[in-house]
């Protein structure tokens, strides 16, 4: 835990919030300000930056608790479709330092634009990319 990281206050119940899921390893609760009305977070209690220093026995209860929040707010908001996401660092758009996941509920024409897609020179550099890649994780 970090004391002045506003999720671990909030997980320490020292800050308020409006509560999803609450088990030893994982808290869901809704995002103050949603992209969509019943917009949440789910995240581990334990203080870890980004999902990348999330240690490995925690995923199973963080895909356990993703999979149990996500499917109730699809059946009570009525949204047909979820934007599952995590920001990782500051230039990604991570506000607080303190990993966790947006489950957003979408809705037909909602006018959320993700994702804005560029191009390859070609496959060589695909490849040559994908190689430097595959090299990193040895
Ligand atoms: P990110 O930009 O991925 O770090 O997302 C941080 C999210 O936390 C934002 O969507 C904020 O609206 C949300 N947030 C910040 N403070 C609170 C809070 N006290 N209760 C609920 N959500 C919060
Ligand atoms: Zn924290």
């Amino acid at each position: 835990m970090a004391d002045d990281c506003i999720f671990c206050k909030i997980a320490r119940g020292e800050i308020f919030c409006a509560e999803l899921y609450n088990t030893d390893t994982v808290l869901a609760f809704l995002d103050i300000a949603p992209v969509h009305k019943g917009h949440a977070l789910v995240l581990p209690k334990a203080h870890h930056e980004t999902i990348f220093d999330i240690p490995p026995d925690l995923w199973r209860d963080i895909m356990t608790a993703q999979q149990i929040v996500g499917k109730a707010i699809l059946q009570v908001t009525g949204a047909p479709g979820m934007n599952v996401m995590t920001n990782c660092y500051k230039v990604a758009g991570q506000l607080v330092p303190h990993a966790h996941w947006h489950l957003i509920p979408r809705h037909e024409g909602d006018g959320l634009e993700l994702w804005p897609q560029g191009a390859y020179g070609d496959n060589e550099e695909m490849n040559r990319l994908a190689e430097a890649v595959r090299l990193a994780m040895e």
